[in-house]
């Protein structure tokens, strides 16, 4: 997620990052689909109707194309380079998590109009998903991140919006060897403030962009904290408060909820599917 301060603020450039890399994983294209059903389908198991958003993140089909899917690509963030990869891959359906109007209403120029001509020229359907990705319950981002930790048993929490965008676990684990699970999960670093207890008992996730909520989340009972990055001031909250909180990464915190969606998606139409891998370094 990113944090309502942060909507404005933010805006990831994947494509100028040097960190970037691309991982094809296999694929078989089994046929076609019709992006209609693909759509309807996805709408209702991410439940679109029901969960609120920031108004930028526009859930749901963002960019349509002629109508027929043959294979499908997951990237966390929309970008020119993420667009270039699907069309290299033979992909015509890009789910994201970051879709195209994070910067808000803007003329048709520069990147967006780029964007948009290449998706036409290709053939190129956009899906995004935003919050619905972060708090699904079974192929969500927090979920996902929880269970690749190694807690298979974990509950929603906090509260916002009338949603719960978290996800705690019951732990009781070294925080050292907490922190090499992370780093593993998310295959790089974590940025670690140890001011809390070193045996975890009470693990909060909320990927992306959390960091400045950590009041409400000590206020919860968690004592150590992971997000995916944190204002500066937030390292001394976090020390004032007794807790610990990890930083794995805004990127790398939120790859785990498109590639499980693609994946889902590919299974139930029967087509290929891959991520594209384009970290920002962030
Ligand atoms: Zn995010």
């Amino acid at each position: 997620m990113y944090s309502i301060n942060q909507i404005r603020l933010t805006r990831v450039v994947a494509a100028s990052s040097k960190l970037a890399s691309k991982i094809c994983a296999p694929w078989q294209s089994h046929g076609v689909a019709a992006l209609n059903e693909i759509v309807s389908y996805c709408d209702s198991y991410l439940r679109l109707g029901e969960i609120q958003d920031f108004e930028n993140a526009l859930n749901g089909l963002q960019v349509e194309n002629s109508g027929k899917v043959k294979k499908i690509a997951a990237a966390v963030d929309v970008s020119s380079r993420a667009f270039q990869e699907c069309a290299k891959c033979g992909a015509n359906l890009l789910i994201v998590h970051h879709g195209m109007f994070w910067p808000g209403l803007r003329p048709v120029t520069r990147a967006l109009r780029r964007q948009l001509k290449f998706a036409f020229e290709n053939d190129l359907a956009i899906y995004s998903a935003h919050l619905p990705l972060d708090l699904h319950p079974e192929i969500g981002n927090n979920v996902l991140l929880m269970r690749a930790l190694g807690f298979e048993e974990s509950e929603p929490f906090f509260e916002e919006k009338g949603l719960l965008l978290g996800q705690r676990a019951s732990a009781d684990v070294a925080l050292s060897e907490l922190v090499a699970r992370l780093k593993k999960a998310v295959a790089g670093p974590v940025k670690t403030i140890a001011s809390g207890p070193k045996n975890v008992r009470a693990v909060g996730i909320i990927t992306g962009a959390a960091g400045s909520e950590i009041e409400r989340i000590a206020a919860e009972g968690i004592d150590t904290f992971i997000t995916g990055e944190a204002p500066h001031w937030a390292a001394i909250a976090a020390e004032e408060l007794g807790i610990n909180l990890l930083l794995a990464g805004h990127y790398a915190t939120e790859t785990f909820g498109v590639q499980a969606l693609a994946a889902h998606l590919a299974n139930e139409f029967k087509l290929g599917w891959e991520f594209i891998n384009l970290p920002t370094g962030l």
